[in-house]
């Protein structure tokens, strides 16, 4: 009998909502591989904080009516989020309100002097290492100074197939780093000529390995929540199950929930550049409820740990 996927359950605690904000559509680096859209400048950022700050607590207030009392906040690249002038005062606002952990993802381009001003905005950081335009050194110097700072620090590498011994050097590179922050790599899917058949099964090997260096000692305890997000439970048709791991799913081409009942709405939202609440994967959403999955392919690896099972 052939083994297959029939529920996914991801291991996110129940009374957390992810939510994912993308506030500006500038960007000041130009990768190829950059996801069409991510840095067109036609929004730009929001104009009025304060407006601004309203619609994420009306949003969050929703959410606690079914039991979501912990927001984990990811202000996301895609745009670069240092950019927009007001993201200190939006975190500020925001932790005032409600019970907000934020994660800001940025590509650390910003001075060593930015990082200074601001790190205490922040609860944990992920630095995207992108090749084509990102200065080695300075990367480093940023990650070793919020790894100082006691900021949970991780550093994202985006594997680019056409330069991939300039990627793989990069990480050599970091592992020389002063502080042993957590690296990472990341595939690059769903962008023009991208997808995972373009890389080698020896490149896909080194990718689905994609822990390079964890923290020592107590410090590895604070990346645990992040594990426990990026994973989940996967049962089979057999009867088994076995726990994915942030690539499994996708590597073992088990991403196919076409019809499947998808728990989207109610474990992680979006909050695009225009201000629209929508899911990651572009599905319409149901207000607070499941939605049935009219997608071939869940391309983004985060979604695919989202509950959902067989219907
Ligand atoms: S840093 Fe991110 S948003 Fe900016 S161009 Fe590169 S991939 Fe696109
Ligand atoms: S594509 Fe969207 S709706 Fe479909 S399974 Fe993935 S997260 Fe759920």
């Amino acid at each position: 009998m052939k083994k297959f996927p029939i529920k996914i359950v991801s291991t996110q605690d129940q009374d957390l909502l992810q939510v994912r904000f993308f506030p500006t559509d500038i960007c000041n680096f130009n990768c190829s591989y950059c996801f069409p859209g991510s840095h067109d400048g036609k929004f730009r950022y929001p104009k009025d904080l304060e407006s601004t700050l309203i619609n994420f607590r009306n949003v969050f207030d929703q959410y606690k009516q079914i039991g979501k009392t912990k927001f984990h906040l990811t202000i996301s690249g895609g745009g670069e989020p240092t950019l927009w002038p007001k993201l200190e005062d939006f975190c500020k606002g925001l932790k005032e309100s409600h019970n907000v952990f934020i994660t800001l993802v940025s590509n650390g381009s910003r001075t060593l002097e930015w990082w200074k001003n601001n790190y205490h905005y922040f609860d944990d950081v992920t630095l995207s290492f992108h090749h084509e335009y990102a200065n080695i050194q300075h990367h480093c110097d940023v990650a070793d100074f919020l790894y100082e700072k006691e900021l949970k620090v991780t550093t994202l590498v985006l594997m680019d197939f056409k330069n991939w011994d300039k990627c793989v050097h990069s990480i050599d590179t970091m592992l020389a780093s002063k502080y042993p922050w957590y690296i990472q790599t990341k595939e690059i899917v769903d962008a023009p000529g991208h997808g995972m058949d373009v890389y080698s099964e020896q490149q896909k090997k080194y990718i689905d390995d994609s822990i390079k260096r964890i923290p020592a000692g107590d410090r590895l305890l604070k990346q645990l929540n992040d594990i426990k997000i990026h994973q989940s439970v996967v049962l089979f048709n057999d009867n088994t199950a076995e726990v994915a791991r942030p690539h499994t799913v996708i590597l073992n081409n088990w991403n196919q929930f076409q019809g499947w009942q998808c728990m989207i709405g109610l474990e992680s939202i979006v909050i695009t550049h225009d201000g629209l609440v929508n899911s990651s994967c572009g599905v319409k959403l149901n207000g607070i409820e499941p939605v049935i999955c009219p997608k071939t392919d869940c391309t983004c690896q985060p979604d695919t740990h989202i509950t959902k099972c067989i219907i």
